[in-house]
């Protein structure tokens, strides 16, 4: 009995920080794309919109939300750990696109 209300306080704590990161998570602005490393990266929020001429390393089906680099919990916007403070595109894309492990 014990050990069952002690499970239930550990999965309490973990669920309310959850809740707490993704809300600090989605209170961030967007990275735009004129943002100085982002043109640096040639960050795009579609990566249909890539500079294929300068960015050649780009290839199709490479997005954010299969970016070893993008943390969320569904494809649409993240965060990366390449842009701190800013939340990314998930079908966007920047030369720092490193697949997915799994
Ligand atoms: Fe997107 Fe990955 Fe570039 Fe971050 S590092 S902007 S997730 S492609």
């Amino acid at each position: 009995m014990k050990s069952t209300r002690r499970r239930f306080m550990a999965v309490s704590a973990v669920s309310v920080a959850s809740l707490v990161t993704s809300k600090v998570a989605f209170a961030q602005p967007m990275l735009e794309e004129s943002a100085p490393q982002a043109v640096a990266l040639g960050y795009v929020e579609d990566a249909a919109n890539v500079d294929t001429a300068k960015f050649a390393k780009y290839q199709k089906g490479q997005v954010c939300s299969n970016c070893q680099l993008y943390t969320a919990k569904d494809d649409k916007v993240g965060a990366c750990s390449i842009f701190p403070g800013k939340l990314v595109a998930g079908p966007g894309w920047c030369n720092l696109w490193v697949k997915k492990a799994g």
